[in-house]
């Protein structure tokens, strides 16, 4: 780990307010400067890696909230996580963390396996009665978390349905390679679907290579370095067998990945071509607003936008689904308080750290139902799935949508 990146912190404390888990708990230990001054002390071998030390850095969401705010340019989360990667890379992976991060995740056909005797237990009936009967209190409570989480899911992945290159309506502008996260192909198809279409619509050819796999994002959060390299090594040799101007996603968390290709693979030139090209859908529809807006029909309904993490803080991409949703005709756009605050999702945390999860989250319901709105507008697949399941616990009156469900909607009229 690069030690200026430490002594970088002046210790102003500007980065606490804006700390989910510092807000929760008020410890200095939860807090972005606290955490940078533990990884220091290790660095400086003032400390040992002690079990209570691990907790204090793991309760990080890696929401990078904290890097916003900062004026010296630390990224605390980002810490914590190389601080991960590098303990990894001495530990090794474990027998499960082996067989999901490389021998489930990076293979598309399989994970989509994986995920069929789900989608029988949600059509078979077999899931209301699990539910009625409240069986699942006998399991693991990490087991009852994530099947709350869950969606009904669409009768197919998205990826198996889609054919590869989609024309572009009308004359063609150029071509565009679609990153379809594997969460939007397998749980929010509808909203990829409606990305397409867009795209399509706007005079893009759209491809989107079938053996493209995960972004590694999973890999990065579980400290998997090498799992990370190899996913981005094969995205960069598929995508580049296509001569796109631009490879556009409408997954904040893969987005975010992407972009870092060129970092991870540092000195790799065609890496750092991807990273150059990579788009966030909204960066690509927010081009072409005066012709959005001549296709956008009325849509009466009164929204508010979730910025999530990896778009806002990752990418600092926050004006451009707002611009975006202002241009919907009858479409009242209202601010939410604390947009870019994190929900408590952050990969498997809402699983691994329910407690400190639910606490981020209620927050986030709170300002939602504040609002007034009755939809609520984001764009990462862990954001829509620990926002659908808080919505529908709390304020079932509110719907969730993806931002490019919305627009699609408009533009069907
Ligand atoms: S991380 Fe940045 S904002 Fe936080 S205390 Fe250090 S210098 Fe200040
Ligand atoms: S990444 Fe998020 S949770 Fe972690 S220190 Fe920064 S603000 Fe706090």
């Amino acid at each position: 780990m690069d030690y200026v990146k430490l002594i970088n912190c002046m210790r102003c404390g500007m980065c606490l307010p804006s700390c989910p888990t510092y807000k929760e708990t008020f410890l200095e230990t939860a807090s972005p400067r606290g955490r940078v001054a533990l990884i220091r002390k290790l660095q400086e071998g003032n400390l040992d890696q002690s079990e209570q030390l691990l907790e204090y850095l793991s309760l990080c969401l890696d929401c990078q909230a904290c890097a916003s705010a900062c004026p010296c340019g630390v990224n605390a989360g980002e810490l914590v996580a190389e601080f991960t990667c590098e303990r990894k890379s001495d530990s090794g992976l474990g027998f499960m963390e082996d067989l999901i991060l490389r021998k489930l995740v990076p293979h598309p056909d399989r994970l989509e396996t994986s995920m069929a005797p789900m989608r029988l237990y949600q059509n078979s009936g077999l899931q209301k009665l699990v539910r009625t009967l409240g069986v699942l209190k006998m399991f693991p409570k990490q087991l009852e978390r994530m099947e709350g989480l869950l969606p009904p899911l669409p009768a197919r992945p998205l990826r198996q349905e889609i054919n590869e290159i989609t024309p572009a309506v009308g004359t063609e502008r150029g071509t565009v390679g679609f990153f379809l996260g594997c969460v939007m192909s397998l749980i929010f198809s509808d909203a990829s679907r409606a990305t397409i279409k867009l795209l399509s619509s706007l005079g893009y050819r759209v491809i989107t290579p079938r053996n493209q796999v995960c972004c590694g994002a999973p890999n990065m959060l579980a400290g998997d370095l090498v799992g990370l390299k190899d996913a981005a090594h094969t995205n960069i040799d598929i995508f580049g067998g296509y001569n796109v101007d631009f490879i556009v996603t409408d997954c904040g968390g893969c987005g975010a990945e992407l972009k870092k290709y060129g970092d991870h693979l540092d000195g790799y030139a065609p890496a750092e071509a991807f990273s150059a090209k990579t788009r966030d859908i909204s960066q690509l529809l927010a081009l072409h607003q005066d012709e959005l807006r001549t296709k956008l029909k009325p849509l009466s309904l009164k929204a508010t936008y979730h910025d999530p993490c990896h778009i806002a803080h990752c990418q600092g991409i926050r004006k451009e689904p707002r611009d975006l949703l202002k241009l919907v005709p009858g479409l009242e756009f209202t601010e939410l308080e604390a947009a870019d605050a994190c929900c408590g999702s952050a990969g498997t945390y809402n699983i691994e750290r329910p407690e400190m999860s639910d606490l981020i989250l209620k927050r986030k319901l709170d300002t939602i139902r504040a609002s007034g709105a009755q939809v609520l507008v984001t764009s990462n697949p862990g954001c829509l799935l620990q926002l659908k399941k808080g919505l529908a616990d709390h304020l079932p009156d509110v719907k969730i949508m993806h931002l490019t469900e919305v627009l699609a909607q408009s533009m069907a009229g």
